[in-house]
């Protein structure tokens, strides 16, 4: 299809969605129930082929991975949705200032329209469906445009949400970056952008042509502090467990670790180690992932290459055939000391299975590395020491924070989910997702008896005798 027919289509999809809006601005919680239900039911039906088929598209992605970082999180959020959106829908009465009594103020969600979702490869089905949990909850309609490195994927989808919803209530698009780019010109109520904080800047400057509001959750690098006052083999197995996931291709993953130097030795064997318990053969193991595709292989050898270049040491765990390991697209744990600022691990998301270690010798350098770092999505802090613990948290800016464990504030589904500054702005998830994609409309209703005539002109002493009246009760 050519550029120019990608957009018509694309604005004929949009243009349908919202005259189908149009219809039913509001819809009922019944009518939102049986949506929520459905997607359930069809991820809960398709769980084996959703699992192959983005294994296919990974070349490799362990199945239990797939059970637990997409499968369950969706299942949660659904249930969630479902047993709290009634409550969330609900018109909410908020206090009246004494000088406009009797009259009453109250907030009524409304659904905003259509909203896009944008959506990465790196968890393609959770990325996909969490937001559309909180748009279709929110009473709205959704185009998704799933990421072009799951192609198969992102095929499959297209086909199980069109079996369930009509392409007014939920379009997905599939294709390459052309269409993406086309997607993200679309004049949407509201769009929803998961990806890099590269393409987060092209997204917003997008949306800004429409004005349209955008909820941007993008990556970084997100910091593990270990402090002194921590349970080390816990931080290790805990570290280990969110580095390794989805071999580190996670928004969330801890990026690198500032810690003090004299424990750096222990903690790399130790890591290592656990690494090897956790992966006894990084190569044709069913439970490790592989790298997502040549480019991003490449990549992260590019980020070993460049560190060892300038100085860095490099451990690797297990003793898999290097051959092997690159033609299954495998990368083991690879932990990086002897770190300096000038190499591309310190600069950029690494997005992969490779841990920099960066030596720390108090909490006030700690905490003063990571104030001049790009605010990150996460942080991980481990250790035992309360007031550290509330300094790092005073302290610190981060999108979420995970303490004594690494990742799992993302799917603790009353905390909102979100960056702040180059990790993203806005959040969703649970309310905060509902929240994101109504308009929390403020109504004002006056009563029969108004003071507010009072106030009318012309004005004469008597208003001026109100006015310092008033003066004294605000
Ligand atoms: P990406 O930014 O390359 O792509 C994301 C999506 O954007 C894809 O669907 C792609 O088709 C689309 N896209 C690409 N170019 C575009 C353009 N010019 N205009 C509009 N859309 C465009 O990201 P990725 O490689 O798929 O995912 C990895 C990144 O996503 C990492 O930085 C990671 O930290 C981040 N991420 C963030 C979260 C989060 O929730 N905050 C979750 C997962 C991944």
């Amino acid at each position: 299809m050519s550029s120019t027919n990608v957009t018509a289509h694309l604005r004929e999809a949009l243009e349908s969605q919202r005259a189908s809006f149009a219809k039913a601005p509001n819809p009922p919680w019944h009518k939102r129930k049986e949506k929520l239900q459905k997607l359930g039911a069809m991820i809960e039906a398709n769980e084996e082929e959703f699992q192959k088929i983005i294994s296919e598209d990974f070349s490799h992605r362990s199945f239990v991975e797939t059970s637990i970082a997409e499968i369950m999180i969706i299942k949660a959020g659904i249930n969630h949705a479902l047993k709290h959106t009634p409550r969330w829908m609900r018109p909410k009465k908020v206090s009246t200032a004494l000088q406009f009594k009797p009259a009453s103020n109250r907030i009524i969600p409304q659904p905003l329209g259509v909203i896009g979702i944008i959506s990465p490869w790196n968890y393609p089905l959770q990325l996909a469906i969490m937001p559309l949990i909180g748009v279709l909850g929110a009473g709205n309609r959704a185009m998704v445009k799933p990421s072009e490195f799951t192609p198969k994927f992102s095929e499959l989808l297209k086909q199980k949400l069109g079996e369930i919803f009509s392409e007014e209530e939920v379009y997905v698009a599939t294709g390459g970056v052309d269409v993406a780019q086309a997607f993200s010109d679309l004049p949407f109520d509201h769009l929803v952008f998961t990806g890099s904080t590269a393409v987060g800047y092209h997204v917003a400057s997008a949306a800004a042509k429409h004005l349209t509001p955008v909820t941007l959750e993008l990556g970084g690098k997100s910091p593990t502090i270990i402090d002194e006052s921590a349970n080390m083999a816990q931080a290790v197995a805990r570290i280990a467990n969110g580095k390794l996931l989805n071999a580190g291709q996670t928004c969330v993953a801890p990026d690198y670790v500032l810690m003090a130097k004299d424990k750096i030795g222990t903690f790399v064997d130790d890591l290592i180690k656990q690494a090897e318990v956790f992966y006894p053969s990084f190569a044709g193991n069913p439970d490790y992932t592989a790298i997502i595709a040549d480019k991003h292989y490449k990549r992260l050898q590019g980020l070993i290459e460049d560190a060892e270049a300038k100085g860095a040491t490099i451990r690797v765990a297990g003793d898999d055939d290097s051959q092997q390991m690159a033609k299954e697209r495998r990368i083991p744990l690879t932990v990086v000391t002897d770190t300096t600022p000038d190499m591309k691990i310190m600069q950029e998301e690494i997005f992969g299975p490779l841990l920099p270690i960066v030596p720390s010798e108090s909490l006030d350098e700690a905490i003063d590395y990571v104030q001049k770092q790009p605010r990150p999505l996460a942080l991980y802090w481990f250790g035992e020491d309360k007031a550290k613990r509330d300094r790092i948290l005073n302290e610190t800016i981060s999108g979420g924070v995970s303490i004594n464990e690494t990742a799992w504030h993302v799917v603790q589904e009353d905390l909102p989910f979100g960056g702040v500054g180059p990790s993203g702005m806005g959040s969703y998830h649970g309310e905060h997702g509902f929240k994101t994609f109504s308009h929390m409309k403020g109504v004002f209703q006056q009563s029969k008896f108004s003071g507010g005539k009072m106030l009318y002109p012309p004005y004469t002493d008597k208003t001026k005798s109100m006015l310092n009246m008033m003066k004294k009760i605000l």
